[in-house]
């Protein structure tokens, strides 16, 4: 069941909107920007509990969340995501945005021999022409001076052949953030992204969870020697979501434990 905003909190706060954060690294960036002292709009994309607990977990330790589904594989996929904000807003609905967050993705797997065409395409609309329908259809909702950050990818510095269509989304998303913050720059917007290295969520449970071979073959490769978690991302996104980052905008920021994958 989507969850409403409780109004008391929600008067006292900025709002954060953050994409994919039902579960993994937007789960964890919602929670870490409510300890940050926002109020934080949960998008999900078909996951209704999990973006509850996520809602109910902000409640417990003080703060104000809402959540709120929307599918980000339509061609109208920015429109239908605000209008599904507004629906469920309630009472922050007229407040000004502070930070947006892009965090949702997907990565689909698989050679170039047989990557199949929709796959390549639904892969596009949810990396990468989502994150820029939202900002194109949010602009007149962005606080000045606040806060776009773009979750990319650490596969953008090295070349993995099974997940070359994913490469390119989130190679997008980086040339996506420096040419927006030059066009945002006049209004003190902030964007950069974080670019994860291989991070403990679902998004790697098909090859690395209960895997260990996989997570054998891939230990020696990361120079801190372990798995990252959604959390040690929050963290990076936190701050360029927070004025301690002002005066840094249009760069990608690698958290990837010194990954040579
Ligand atoms: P995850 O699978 O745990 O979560 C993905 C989130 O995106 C979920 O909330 C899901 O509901 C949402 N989503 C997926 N498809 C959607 C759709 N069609 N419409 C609406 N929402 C949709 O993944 P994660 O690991 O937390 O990944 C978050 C971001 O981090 C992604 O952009 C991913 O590419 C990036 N990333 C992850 C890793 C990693 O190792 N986990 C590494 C580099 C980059």
């Amino acid at each position: 069941m989507t969850q409403t905003p409780m109004t008391a909190a929600a008067d006292l706060a900025p709002i954060a909107v953050v994409t994919g954060a039902s579960r993994g690294i937007g789960a964890a960036t919602a929670e870490r920007l409510s300890r940050d002292g926002y109020c934080v709009a949960v998008h999900y994309g078909n996951d209704a509990d999990a973006a509850d607990s996520v809602v109910a977990r902000i409640r417990q330790g003080g703060g104000d969340a809402f959540s709120f589904q929307a599918d980000l594989t339509r061609p109208d996929a920015g429109r239908r995501f605000w209008e599904a904000y507004d629906a469920v807003a309630g009472d922050w609905r007229p407040r000004p945005i502070r930070t947006l967050i892009n965090n949702a993705g997907v990565t689909l797997r698989g050679p170039i021999e047989d990557f199949a065409a929709t796959s390549l395409v639904q892969q596009q609309q949810i990396n990468q022409t989502a994150p820029f329908l939202i900002v194109q259809e949010g602009l007149g909702r962005l606080e000045d001076g606040g806060h776009i950050v773009n979750v990319s990818s650490g596969a953008t510095r090295i070349a993995t052949p099974d997940i070359i269509a994913y490469t390119m989304t989130k190679s997008a998303i980086d040339a996506f953030t420096r040419t927006l913050a030059q066009h945002l720059g006049h209004r003190r917007i902030t964007v950069n992204a974080v670019a994860p290295g291989i991070i403990d969520t679902d998004l790697n449970a098909g090859w690395l969870r209960d895997n260990q071979q996989a997570v054998d073959q891939v230990l020696p490769q990361i120079a801190l020697g372990y798995i990252g978690t959604p959390a040690e991302i929050a963290d990076v996104i936190g701050f360029l979501a927070s004025d301690d980052a002002r005066y840094v905008t249009g760069h990608t920021i690698d958290a990837t434990g010194g990954s040579r994958l």
